[in-house]
């Protein structure tokens, strides 16, 4: 199944490879990102939100096939000066083509478990934007930046939906790679669109992931841009003119808050800081009914012993684990066996083919950082 991320990730690699002017290389990113896109356009049940994504997936197909075209014209990376000029003036001069917004329609409810990251959020950003004359009365502050850390696939990026969601915003979803990217922009005119259309909304939630990736890892030419792209989206939120029933927030996530610029972490910034760690055995239970739940499964399938079976597994990890435990009946199926239901065996020999993705090492690293933050 497509996701967001997986849509992202392929778009910014074609984007990236399109900027160094290697063709043959963006084209197929380009293609699969578009396809990523038309399957979650199919998926969208808000129609005016599926036609701008299969505009979107157009507009990729239309610059893989540029890609064919240039391609064909000369070897890759002999890409005349001029036309590069002109690409940048033009792609730069139009943010629908990089911002992308959506609505999303993730709840608290869908999320398992996690309570208590549950409440924070909501005291930390829910309640004060759901009721302002209150927040204002007891000095509580409305909006600005919250960092979301964790483990991979603990549910970050469908918390940052389900924010979005529950206050009803629109959310603009944006990578550091996009911020940084020449091929959209100046990096400093792309924070600044990026927040220009997100002030033009009533509410918006701008979400970044692998927000880490703004801080430069090494001394290179970018790191003069990178280090004013962090003060400057500071900047931005902090000027934000919060009047009542506006609200524009800033969540970033990462699985390293360790290699954060520790400016970002400063009181006033992204200081609340909340930590999305692995499922406990009740969040597993429950990661299981709605992952393995709604799928045929014979009488000896026990929850409570896959609860016990996958310590350590992360919500991400568990439904891969019921997606895989799906396909062993229905490839047997497919091969012209009888139907049957999932049985325990199944699940139980994916669990073992497929160990945790977070390792104890990372974990701890998780544990310690979060004590001290
Ligand atoms: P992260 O952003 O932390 O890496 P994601 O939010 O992208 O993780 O999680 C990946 C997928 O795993 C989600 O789309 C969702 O299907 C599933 N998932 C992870 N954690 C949970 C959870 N607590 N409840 C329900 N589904 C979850």
């Amino acid at each position: 199944m497509a996701t967001f991320g997986t849509f992202l990730r392929l778009k910014d690699k074609g984007l990236a490879a399109l900027r160094a002017g290697d063709y043959v290389a963006a084209r197929p990113y380009l293609i699969q990102a578009a396809e990523c896109m038309i399957e979650l356009a199919e998926a969208n049940r808000d129609p005016a939100r599926r036609a701008e994504q299969e505009a979107y997936a157009k507009e990729l197909l239309d610059l893989a096939r540029d890609c064919d075209r240039r391609a064909a014209a000369g070897a890759p990376g002999a890409r005349p000066r001029g036309a590069r000029a002109r690409d940048e003036e033009e792609s730069g001069a139009r943010a629908e083509d990089w911002i992308v917004r959506e609505k999303p329609n993730v709840r608290f409810d869908d999320i398992a478990g996690l309570d208590e990251v549950k409440e924070e959020i909501r005291l930390k950003m829910l309640y004060p934007f759901q009721h302002p004359e209150l927040a204002q009365r007891y000095g509580i502050s409305v909006g600005g930046g919250v960092l979301l850390y964790g483990p991979p696939g603990t549910g970050k990026t469908m918390f940052a939906k389900a924010i979005a969601c529950e206050l009803d915003a629109t959310m603009f979803v944006i990578s550091p790679a996009q911020i940084m990217s020449k091929w959209v922009g100046e990096a400093e005119q792309n924070v600044k669109k990026l927040f220009d259309a997100a002030k033009a909304e009533p509410k918006a939630v701008i979400f970044m992931d692998e927000v880490e990736a703004l801080v430069p890892r090494r001394r290179e030419s970018q790191s003069t841009v990178m280090t004013r792209v962090v003060p400057q989206i500071l900047q931005e939120l902090e000027g934000f003119d919060r009047k009542a029933g506006r609200a524009l927030m800033f969540l970033g996530a990462t699985n390293e808050p360790w290699s954060l610029d520790p400016a970002m972490l400063r009181p006033g910034r992204l200081d609340a800081k909340i930590y999305v760690p692995l499922p406990d055995a009740a969040a597993r239970f429950k990661l299981f009914e709605i992952y393995l739940g709604k799928r045929p499964l014979a009488d000896d399938v026990d929850f409570a012993k896959l609860v016990e079976a996958t310590e350590g597994y992360s919500g991400a990890d568990i439904k891969a684990v019921a997606e895989r435990s799906a396909q062993r009946p229905f490839l047997e199926s497919v091969a012209g066996g009888e139907p049957r239901n999932i049985t325990m065996a199944d699940v139980l020999a994916v669990i073992a083919e497929q160990p945790p993705s977070v390792n104890r090492r990372d974990l701890a690293r998780f544990e310690q950082w979060a004590a001290a933050n």
